[in-house]
């Protein structure tokens, strides 16, 4: 059964529709009885070296990807106690994603922050690559440049304490860039990643509004950086919902000989160099690319074995 009929409805949207100013009734949870539960827990794979700093890198907006890749970005944790729901989710399907972290949720002596911390170390242990969202949170145009610069560096010092790399991804609070932001992360080497995939999970708070979001942004980009906050519980729900449609449509797509969307936290991907070349991807990330495709390949058997052909 193709579960992308429920979506050409929703293809009519405008790209970036503004957000209503009241939540719409939730629609139906979409079906799930066609697809399997997710694969035996496999080991997980041993974390990656974040990905390498490139000098070439230009900010990221999803766009530019180079494929069909999807990144799954989750900002303002980590929560200590959503997100590790959201990381054994993500487990269950060997996808790796970006978190934009706050640095005022893990540092300090709270014994909340102190959860939060470990929670900071093990998704990085897990594969996730740790970006930079700032100490606080602010509304950077309405800070002075002092401050903007200190939120910044505390943030990246943090990470540096805690994981012991320098970060080099930086998602600005509420989306706002700022002439002095902008400089601070040019001189710190930053790359900054924007979306062009919204869940808009901060103002319409249910799983099935997530999923129906994403979904159809997915539909009308078929790639990109897609955004989430991990401190919501809804969203952390949505992701495995999200992960398989998107895995769903793929057995089909493979059946078609086409290409999937492959969910995917490297950044090389998803920029356009300068030098109009991409870089060689190493060997590491071609294996994880190879455990990933083996993963879904296995999934659609489940499919085919289970429920009849895709
Ligand atoms: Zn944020």
């Amino acid at each position: 059964m193709n579960l992308w009929f429920l979506l050409v409805p929703l293809l009519l949207s405008q790209p970036t529709p503004p957000a209503p100013p009241a939540p719409p009734p939730a629609p139906p949870a979409p079906p799930q009885t066609a697809a399997p539960a997710a694969p035996p827990a496999m080991s997980p794979s041993p974390a990656m070296s974040p990905s390498p700093r490139t000098a070439d890198g230009q900010d990221v907006d999803g766009s530019w990807a180079q494929g069909r890749q999807l990144l799954l970005t989750f900002d303002d944790g980590p929560d200590w106690e959503n997100t590790p729901v959201l990381l054994d989710y993500l487990d269950d399907y060997g996808v790796k994603a970006v978190f934009f972290v706050n640095g005022r949720r893990f540092t300090g002596t709270l014994p909340q922050t102190q959860k939060s911390r470990a929670v900071l170390e093990e998704l990085h242990r897990r594969g996730h690559v740790v970006g930079n969202h700032t100490q606080t949170h602010p509304m950077m145009a309405q800070t002075p440049p002092d401050v903007q610069r200190k939120e910044i560096e505390r943030t990246h010092a943090a990470i540096k304490r805690v994981l012991g790399f320098d970060a080099w991804l930086y998602r600005p609070p509420f989306g706002g860039m700022t002439g002095v932001s902008r400089a601070v992360l040019r001189e710190m080497k930053y790359t900054v990643v924007m979306w062009n995939v919204d869940s808009n999970d901060p103002f319409e708070r249910h799983a099935n509004v997530s999923f129906r979001n994403v979904m159809r942004d997915l539909a009308i980009y078929g790639r990109g950086v897609a955004l989430f906050h991990d401190t919501n519980s809804w969203s952390t729900e949505a992701v495995p919902r999200i992960i398989r449609a998107v895995w769903l449509e793929n057995c089909h797509r493979t059946a078609r000989g086409e290409p999937v969307v492959e969910f995917s936290n490297e950044i090389e991907a998803f920029w356009q160099p300068r030098s109009g070349k991409a870089p060689e991807p190493s060997l590491a990330r071609l294996q994880e690319a190879a455990r990933r495709r083996a993963r879904m390949s296995a999934w659609c058997d489940g499919i085919r074995k289970g429920a009849g052909s895709p």
